[in-house]
């Protein structure tokens, strides 16, 4: 933590209405002061000039692989990969060996993962050993603390099990995540189905796998009330179901993740299995119209799924090689290289004075601004939400602060990457926007693009 107090300057700040030209006072551990034109006298000044300055980012999704497979990863390198990409939180999934499905497990897993340098958050599953059969004691996981139950890896098959979980959700006040995806749509699939598929005499999984499911569950939140969220949306009719859902007032949020918004099912072609993941990876119109959903506002959050695979689960036939990729570092440029696609029709955009003053600020076009205002929000606030946490940058708020540059370029390595795995989907493709400078709680982690701590 910094004694002295600091001021970032000259960025574009994230506030719930819009990107606006304030600088930023920190001292101790929270913010005092967001206003225009700040005295720096005696203070340590950033310069953020063609910046923008967020919230941290949160990930409501994250294989931590703790406890079970730290070949793949480690509790530090994955620490150091949200920490460059400018998270303060991560929430780790349960599908880990053993599964987090008891009191025990639990408390244990979360008493280490307190240790990291990051903020880790603990999902128990939905069923005992994710195998669908038995549901977990949700009365006392949810006493001991526990807020977010998901079986992600696999959806909840069973309409009973899954009614049951609800209610448990609408009894306890919990959140009950979906990986929505039929069990028999997807039975020996290994990526979408579609012309790709077609040609290289791949299984493939049809987006009605997703759909089906998303518009059962939302029948039975509908029954029994409660809170769903559901996991990295990948199928355009799941889009409209949850739209519908929200829209009628039913508890429902949706992540989508930064691999669908980016990349489609075309790169699949030379049996490359980096691509390979679960929910797969779409046709380009598919992905188009999640790109138009989010920019839309059709999401709550950006969730990475970041999947860390040792390079032998990968390296195997295409059918047989393991499901995910990993995307922790590179979220935010990811999501922003897939946001700068030219809009359908710019005219449609009303801007204002302000707007334009603002975006050439940090020279974008009024509606990037707009877009990442967006992205912005969905990485922030957004996905806090989803967790149950109110964030934003005002005064006594905490200050966990993120600065990234929107007009950075820069070609995804491997080498640059701190995890121990390498399914890394954006090997040599060119990113747009970097994440340089970040405080979390007023203690200063990035410096130019660096770990500083
Ligand atoms: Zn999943």
């Amino acid at each position: 933590m910094s004694e002295q107090k600091v001021v970032v300057k000259g960025g574009l700040v994230l506030k719930p209405d819009g990107l606006f030209a304030l600088d930023v006072a920190i001292e101790g551990e929270v913010i005092t002061e967001v206003s225009e034109g700040l005295d720096t006298f005696g203070s340590r000044v950033i310069d953020a000039t063609g910046c923008v300055v967020s919230t941290s980012f949160y990930d409501t999704h994250t294989h931590s692989r703790y406890p079970g497979d730290s070949e793949a990863e480690t509790i530090e390198t994955l620490s150091e990969q949200g920490l460059l990409g400018g998270y303060q939180y991560l929430l780790a999934m349960a599908n880990t060996e053993p599964t987090i499905d008891s009191v025990s497990i639990w408390k244990a897993v979360r008493e280490e993962l307190r240790k990291a340098p990051i903020e880790v958050d603990q999902a128990a599953s939905i069923t005992i050993g994710r195998k669908g059969e038995r549901l977990v004691d949700f009365v006392s996981l949810s006493e001991a603390g526990v807020t977010f139950f998901t079986d992600d890896g696999t959806g909840v098959g069973s309409t009973k099990l899954m009614y049951e979980a609800l209610k448990m959700s609408e009894l306890l006040g919990v959140t009950v995540a979906q990986h929505a995806q039929d069990p028999y749509l997807f039975e020996g699939a290994s990526m979408n189905l579609g012309a790709t598929s077609v040609r290289l005499g791949l299984i493939g999984e049809p987006e009605a796998s997703e759909s089906t499911m998303v518009a059962r569950d939302i029948e039975l939140l509908k029954a029994t009330g409660g809170r769903l969220h559901v996991l990295h949306v990948s199928a355009r009719e799941s889009i409209n179901l949850i739209r519908m859902a929200r829209n009628e007032g039913l508890r429902i949020s949706a992540e989508v993740t930064p691999h669908h918004l980016l990349l489609d099912d075309s790169l699949l072609s030379n049996f490359d299995t980096s691509f390979k993941v679960n929910p797969p990876l779409r046709s380009k119109s598919t992905q188009m119209a999640i790109v138009a959903s989010a920019i839309r506002g059709d999401f709550d959050a950006i969730a990475t799924d970041h999947a860390p695979h040792a390079y032998h689960s990968k390296q195997r036939p295409f059918s047989q090689a393991s499901f995910g990729m990993i995307g922790l570092q590179s979220a935010f440029s990811a999501c922003w290289t897939a946001f700068s696609e030219p809009p359908a029709s710019p005219t449609a955009i009303a801007t204002d004075h302000w707007s334009h003053r603002a975006a050439s600020r940090i020279g974008l076009e009024p509606y990037e601004l707009q877009r990442l205002h967006r992205l912005l929000e969905m990485m922030g606030p957004g996905a806090a939400r989803v967790v149950g946490r109110r964030i934003g940058i005002e005064p006594n708020a905490q200050a966990s602060i993120v600065i990234c540059d929107p007009t950075a370029r820069s070609v995804g390595k491997i080498e640059d990457i701190a995890s121990h795995s390498t399914n890394f989907p954006y090997e040599g493709r060119t990113l747009r926007g970097s994440v340089v400078g970040g405080f979390i709680r007023g203690k200063e982690i990035l410096r130019e693009g660096k770990l500083w701590f």
